[in-house]
C-alpha cells in the first residue's frame, strides 16, 4: 500500500482521548489509515512513497462540519433576503429552490464541498431536504460529486412533508402548481430513504459515504411519521437529523396537534438516542438540555446561522456544563454565505460569550480555542456516530488538516498556535486537507478539481434558477 510521511509538523493536536499534543511532530499513514505517528526526528531508515514537509504548520484532524445544506451554495448573499428573518427568508427563497435540478446540485456541491476541503473540513453532513420532485439523480449528483472531489459525506436524505408556518398558502400565488415539487408525500419520502439507504450506505470502517434520515424539520402535524422514520432509521442502521429550536411557534404546535412538547414528543418518538442530532436548539430549556444529555443526542451549533437570521443566542456553555455533545456546522450558504469550517469554527469560538454575565454563563464556562477544536473534530465524529475519524491515532482514517501561519494575520500572536489559528487568523485556507490518505488539498489549492471551473459552474447555475423562477 502507499505510504505518505507528513514531517517537521510544528504542533500536532491529536485530539486522542489523553489530549496528546506534539512538537516537532511526525505522521506516517499507510493506505487511508494513519500507521504510526511520533515526536523529534524522522529515523532516516523510515521512508515513504511520499514525503510532505510541513515546517511551520499546526496540524488537526480534519474538521468534521454536521450540519449543511450543499443545494444553498448556489444562492449566497442574495440582497432581497439580506434581512429576513426565517420564515420571510424561506418564502423569498423557495421559489428559487424550486428550480434545482441534477445539474443544478452538480454545481452547489462543487461550491459547498471545494468550501470545506479549502478550510480544513474532510467530513460533511449535508441534510438534503429539498430534492424538487423527489428526483433521485439529485441525491446521485450529490454523493458522485463528492466522491470526485475528495470529502467524506453523511448524506441526511430529507424530505419537506410540511412547510413552516403558514408558507404553504403564501407561496401557492408565487409559484402556482410547482408546490407539488416541493411538498413531499409520505409515502415518496418513506421510499426515497429506503432507496437511498440501499444505494449509498456504507457502515463499514473508513466509509466515505453513510446515510442518515430526517425530514426538513420535526412534523408536528403529521404525529406518525417522526416514529417512522425514526423505525426506518433502525431498519437500515442510519443516524437521524433535522432542525430544531424549538421556536414559541413549535412549541404551539406541539401543544395543539400533539397535546405535548416538543422535546417529549420527540422522545416518545423514539428520536431521542445516540446517532440523533438537531441543527441550532436556540431555544432549549435547562431541563430539555438535560434530557439530551441523558439520552446522548447531539447539537449542531451553526454560529453565522444565529447572527444571520437573527435567532436567539444558543447557550453553549449551558450545554456543555450539562454534558450535551455540540459540535460545529456551517449550515446552507443561503443563512451564512460561506461553506467554510474554519470562518465557522472562529466565531463559534466567541459568538456565545455576548451578554455575559447576563444568564447563567461565566467567562470560566466560555469555550477555549482547544474545546472549539475537540467540537470541530473529536465531538463531530461521535455525534454522527464514528470512531474512526475525528482524532490523529493509529488505526483511524487519515483525515489530516495543515494550517501555515506565517500570514502577517498571524504575526504578533505569541505562546499558543491554536489560538492564533483561531483567534487571529483571517486566513481561510489550509495547507494541507487530506481525506482517507488522498491528498485533496495542498499549498491552499484544490488538488482535484479547477477552481475556475467550479465558480464558472455555479455561476451559471445561479443565473438558470434565477431566470426560471422569473
Ligand atoms: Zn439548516
Amino acid at each position: 500500500m502507499p505510504t505518505t510521511l507528513l514531517h517537521s509538523i510544528q504542533r500536532l493536536y491529536t485530539c486522542d482521548d489523553n489530549e496528546t499534543i506534539l512538537d516537532d511532530a511526525w505522521i506516517l499513514v499507510e493506505g487511508n489509515v494513519i500507521k504510526a505517528l511520533g515526536q523529534g526526528p524522522v529515523d532516516p531508515a523510515m521512508r515513504a512513497d511520499k514525503m510532505l514537509d510541513l515546517t511551520g504548520a499546526i496540524v488537526t484532524p480534519g474538521l468534521i462540519n454536521i450540519h449543511h445544506h450543499f443545494f444553498q451554495s448556489i444562492t449566497k448573499a442574495l440582497p432581497f433576503v439580506q434581512k429576513s428573518f426565517v420564515l420571510d427568508w424561506l418564502l423569498k427563497l423557495y421559489p428559487l429552490w424550486v428550480e434545482i435540478g441534477p445539474d443544478e446540485m452538480v454545481a452547489a456541491t462543487q461550491v459547498a464541498a471545494a468550501e470545506l476541503l479549502l478550510s480544513g473540513g474532510t467530513t460533511s453532513v449535508d441534510h438534503s431536504y429539498m430534492v424538487p420532485g423527489a428526483d433521485f439523480d439529485i441525491l446521485r449528483a450529490q454523493v458522485e460529486t463528492c466522491r470526485d472531489i475528495g470529502l467524506r459525506l453523511h448524506l441526511v436524505v430529507g424530505s419537506m412533508p410540511t412547510l413552516e408556518g403558514n408558507l404553504e398558502e403564501q407561496l401557492k400565488p408565487v409559484i402556482g402548481d410547482k408546490i407539488h415539487r416541493l411538498i413531499d408525500p409520505v409515502e415518496r419520502v418513506y421510499e426515497t430513504m429506503r432507496r437511498s439507504a440501499r444505494a449509498f450506505h456504507d457502515a463499514s470502517a473508513g466509509s466515505m459515504t453513510k446515510v442518515a434520515f430526517g425530514p426538513v424539520g420535526v412534523t408536528y402535524t403529521l404525529p406518525d411519521m417522526m416514529r417512522d422514520i425514526s423505525a426506518l432509521a433502525a431498519d437500515y442502521g442510519c443516524g437521524l437529523h433535522t432542525h430544531l429550536h424549538p421556536r414559541p411557534d413549535e412549541r404551539e404546535k406541539a401543544s395543539t396537534h400533539l397535546r405535548s412538547d416538543p422535546v417529549a414528543y420527540l422522545k416518545a418518538s423514539k428520536w431521542m438516542k445516540p446517532g440523533t442530532w438537531f441543527a441550532h436548539c436556540s431555544q432549549l430549556t435547562d431541563d430539555e438540555m438535560k434530557v439530551f444529555a441523558d439520552n446522548g443526542v447531539g447539537i449542531a451549533h451553526c454560529a453565522h446561522t444565529i447572527a444571520r437570521l437573527g435567532f436567539p443566542l444558543t447557550r453553549i456553555s449551558a450545554m456543555r456544563r450539562y454534558g450535551v455533545a455540540v459540535g460545529i456546522g456551517v449550515d446552507g450558504c443561503a443563512s451564512n454565505d460561506s461553506g467554510s469550517i474554519l470562518h465557522d469554527l472562529r466565531l463559534a469560538l466567541i459568538l456565545h460569550r455576548i451578554g455575559t454575565p447576563l444568564g447563567t454563563d461565566t467567562q470560566e464556562a466560555w469555550l477555549s480555542p482547544y474545546d472549539a477544536l475537540l467540537m470541530a473534530t473529536r465531538d463531530g465524529a461521535r455525534i454522527i456516530g464514528r470512531n474512526d475519524i475525528g482524532r490523529i491515532s493509529v488505526g483511524c482514517a487519515a483525515d489530516i488538516a495543515a494550517f501555515r501561519l506565517d500570514r502577517v494575520g498571524y504575526a504578533g500572536s505569541w505562546g499558543d498556535p491554536l489560538s492564533a489559528l483561531l483567534l487571529a487568523g483571517c486566513d481561510p485556507y489550509a495547507h494541507l486537507t487530506m481525506v482517507n490518505g488522498a491528498v485533496v488539498v495542498w499549498n491552499g489549492r484544490l488538488v482535484n478539481a479547477d477552481e475556475t471551473a467550479i465558480i464558472s459552474k455555479a455561476s451559471q447555475a445561479t443565473r438558470r434558477i434565477i431566470d426560471r423562477a422569473s
